[in-house]
C-alpha cells in the first residue's frame, strides 16, 4: 500500500499571513475600500536594475543564434556566474574556489533541499523569532527541532550554551523578522560551539546587501573556523529584486567533513542528481549584479529601501519605543506600546492609523509583544505612516 509522508499532518496550518490578508480585507470591506500603508510586505517592490535586464536581454538573443546558443547548464552553475560570486566575495578578502560556488533557484528551495544531506534523526536548532520555513521544511522531513529563544535581553542575538542539543543550527543574519545582525565576536561563538559539537550551521545570509556598518559580517566565511562548520545560503531576491526572477548561490566549503564524508562532495552528487541547473538567461542577469555597475544601481536600490527605515526608527526614536533593526536589515522589529499583545497592536494600527504591519508572535511565541515593519514599501507611503504612527503614538 501507498503510503505517504505523514510529517505533513504535523505541520501548524501557516496563518499569520492568511490571517493579515483577511484582517485587512474585512477592514477595507467595511470601510468603503479605505487606503492602507502596507508595511507588513517582505516582497520587493522595486524592479530589476538596467545593468540586469540589459544582461537578461542579451543571454535572451544568444538564445536566438546557433553559435551562442546555450542548452543545459551545468547542475552546479555556469562558470561565469560561479566567478562573479567568487569575485564578490575576494572583495571582502574570503577566499572560495568555483567548486565551493553553487547557483540555485533561490533561498527557500535550498534551505529546503540541503537537508537531504542530513539524516533524519539530527535535530535542527531554531533561534527564534526566525522565518517561518525553517521550522516547516524539517518538520515536514519528520526532523525534531529545538527552539531557542532570543529577546531584548540579548538584542535578539543569542549566544550557544550547553543544554541545546542539536546539530543543525540555522542563523539568520541579518535576521528576519528581527534585523537583528551577528557581530565578528557572536558569531565566533557559534562557530566555536559547531566545531566543538560536530555540528553544522546553515548561515542564512539573504539580507547580507543591507549590512551598512563596516565592521559586521556580511557572511559567516569572514569568521575563523567557519569552513569547517558552515554552509552559507544566499539570494539575489532581496539584494537585487530578483524575488520573481528567481537566483541565489551557496557556499560549501571543500573543508566540510562529517562523519568521514563530505558535504561539498554530496552537495556535487545531490545537484547533479535532482537538478538541471538554473537557465543560461538567469545566470547571465545575476552575474550583472556583481559587475561594478551592477553593484551601483543595486545600492542605489537597496538605499530607497534604506530611507525607509529612517522614516520608521526616526519615528520609533521620537517616541522613545524600543526596536532594533532598520540601519543594516530591511525590518524592523519594535516592541508594542503600552503592553499590548502583537495582534492587539495590528488591530490598533489597522483601526487608527490604517498602517498594516506584521505581528511579532507569527514569527514564534517569543515573537509575542513586537511587531515587524518591513522597509520594501512605497517611501511616500512609509513617510506618511511614519508621521500616522508619530501622531497616534504621543496621544
Ligand atoms: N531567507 C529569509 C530569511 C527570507 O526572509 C527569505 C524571504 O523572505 C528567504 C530566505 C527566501 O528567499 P528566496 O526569495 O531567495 O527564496
Amino acid at each position: 500500500m501507498l503510503k505517504l509522508n505523514h510529517n505533513y499532518s504535523d505541520l501548524k496550518d501557516s496563518y499569520l499571513f492568511y490571517k493579515i490578508a483577511q484582517k485587512t480585507r474585512a477592514y477595507v470591506e467595511k470601510h468603503d475600500g479605505a487606503y492602507l500603508y502596507r508595511l507588513g510586505i517582505g516582497d520587493v517592490s522595486l524592479p530589476l536594475c538596467d545593468e540586469v535586464i540589459k544582461a537578461l536581454h542579451e543571454a535572451v538573443d544568444d538564445q536566438s543564434q546557433k553559435q551562442t546558443f546555450h542548452g543545459y547548464m551545468p547542475e552546479c552553475g555556469a562558470h561565469f556566474f560561479k566567478e562573479a560570486v567568487r569575485g564578490y566575495y575576494a572583495k571582502r578578502e574570503i577566499s572560495l574556489s568555483v567548486d565551493e560556488i553553487f547557483v540555485s533557484s533561490g533561498a527557500s528551495d535550498e534551505l529546503g533541499d540541503i537537508l537531504d544531506l542530513f539524516d533524519k534523526s539530527s535535530a535542527a536548532l531554531v533561534i527564534e523569532p526566525a522565518y517561518p520555513a525553517y521550522v516547516d521544511a524539517n518538520v515536514m522531513a519528520g526532523r525534531k527541532i529545538v527552539h531557542l529563544s532570543s529577546g531584548e535581553e540579548n538584542g535578539f542575538l543569542p549566544d550557544p550554551d550547553e543544554s541545546i542539543d542539536a546539530q543543525l543550527l540555522y542563523i539568520c543574519s541579518p535576521n528576519n523578522p528581527t534585523g537583528a545582525v551577528f557581530c565578528k565576536d557572536k558569531l565566533k561563538k557559534w562557530v566555536d560551539y559547531a566545531n566543538a559539537k560536530g555540528a553544522v550551521i546553515l548561515f542564512d545570509a539573504a539580507y547580507e546587501a543591507f549590512i551598512e556598518d563596516e565592521e559586521l559580517p556580511h557572511s559567516i566565511f569572514e569568521i575563523e573556523g567557519a569552513r569547517t562548520c558552515a554552509i552559507e545560503i544566499c539570494s539575489l531576491s532581496k539584494t537585487a529584486g530578483f524575488t520573481g526572477t528567481r537566483c541565489g548561490y551557496t557556499v560549501i566549503p571543500k573543508e566540510l567533513e562529517r562523519e568521514g564524508m563530505n558535504l561539498n562532495a554530496m552537495w556535487v552528487r545531490n545537484r547533479t542528481t535532482k537538478t538541471n541547473g538554473v537557465s543560461y538567461i538567469l545566470q547571465k542577469g545575476a552575474a550583472a549584479v556583481f559587475t561594478d555597475e551592477g553593484q551601483r544601481q543595486i545600492k542605489e536600490n537597496i538605499a530607497v529601501y534604506k530611507r525607509n527605515a529612517k522614516y520608521i526608527t526616526d519615528a520609533l526614536d521620537k517616541l522613545g519605543i524600543w526596536y532594533c533593526g532598520g540601519k543594516n536589515a530591511p525590518y524592523i522589529w519594535m516592541k508594542c506600546p503600552h503592553g499590548m499583545s502583537s495582534w492587539e497592536f495590528f488591530d490598533f494600527l489597522l483601526e487608527k492609523a490604517q498602517i498594516v504591519g506584521t505581528p511579532g508572535e507569527g514569527f514564534g511565541s517569543c515573537g509575542e509583544g513586537y511587531f515587524r515593519f518591513s522597509t520594501f514599501g512605497s517611501p511616500q507611503d512609509t513617510e506618511i505612516a511614519a508621521k500616522r504612527l508619530i501622531n497616534l503614538l504621543s496621544e
